[in-house]
């Protein structure tokens, strides 16, 4: 396969074959992020994504998902996804599953109907990093949406019926604005209701803004423990039915996965637990994003 520098991709599409359809991420300017700041976003020419796929169908058998990399795929003009999702039914029959990262520029630049016809050619999962339902955390870290539009473009996939995952990502707020930051997040995650509901936990990489901040002292990061007391706060303020809850990436100190709302008592008891006893925490060289 032809890959151009580091490749991401979210945790629940490890199995599936990734395509490369755009270079970096159409916004790439959030200070906690470091994933593709050594690339400049395009979108890359139609005919190298089809001939990725040629290449892959004759290498894979079995190929029953396929992710649209890297940040921001939707941007892809619909003529042109229409071509690439056509192709892919074509050519992997078997494929199940076609996922994408999405983001509120690409997704307001789509209408409802364009969506729905994407969704009707193969478009399932769109996965949409939310990062935090406050305005002021997303003003200073530099998302570029407010939570209201977010919560919108999230609702508006749903809508096409394409499924939704949203990322969310604890300590984001700082020693400042940790409440507000669960609070605002849970009411977020109320209002949009998302198939599935990632909770990843902030880790600083020294080539983002947010380092130099917390070098200067402007922003602190959170323990362990008041990671655990800002989830707990959040997953008190949580009701999201039948939502896939899962907190048990690489990044996370305490593992926590279920389905709302019911199992939000069972990973209540198990955070106050570990917030009582102040042990289960992981080992900070054992994170990873
Ligand atoms: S967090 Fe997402 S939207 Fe922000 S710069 Fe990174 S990839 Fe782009």
């Amino acid at each position: 396969m032809r890959y151009e520098g580091s490749i991401y991709r979210p945790p629940s599409e490890a199995r599936s074959l990734i395509i490369q359809a755009t270079i970096g991420c159409s916004h790439n300017k959030c200070s906690f992020c470091s994933m593709y700041k050594d690339k400049n976003f395009r979108i890359r020419n139609t005919d190298d994504i089809l001939e990725d796929i040629s290449i892959a169908r004759n290498r894979f058998t079995n190929i029953n998902r396929v992710f649209l990399a890297d940040g921001d795929a939707l941007m892809i003009k619909t003529p042109e996804l229409v071509k690439i999702l056509n192709y892919i039914k074509l050519n992997i029959p078997e494929c199940e599953r076609i996922g994408i990262y999405a983001s509120p520029n690409s997704i307001k630049r789509k209408s409802l109907e364009e969506l729905k016809l994407l969704k009707s050619l193969g478009l399932d999962i769109a996965y949409l990093g939310l990062e935090s339902g406050s305005d002021k955390v997303l003003l200073d870290i530099n998302k570029g949406s407010t939570s209201e539009e977010i919560i919108n473009c999230a609702i508006k996939l749903k809508e096409a019926g394409i499924l939704v995952s949203i990322t969310l990502i604890s300590g984001l707020g700082g020693k400042e604005h940790w409440k507000d930051h669960a609070i605002d997040s849970a009411k977020a995650i109320n209002k949009i209701n998302p198939d599935y509901l990632g909770l990843l936990t902030l880790m600083i990489d020294p080539e983002t803004r947010l380092y130099e901040e917390i070098s200067k002292g402007s922003f602190q990061l959170l323990s362990p423990r008041e990671v655990a007391l800002e989830t707990l706060e959040f997953l008190t303020h949580l009701d999201s039915e039948g939502t896939i809850f899962r907190s048990n990436h690489a990044s996370n100190y305490i593992s926590l996965r279920g389905t709302l709302n019911k199992d939000i008592p069972k990973m209540i008891r198990e955070l106050e637990e570990v917030i009582k006893e102040d042990i289960g925490f992981k080992e900070e060289w054992m994170r990873r994003l």
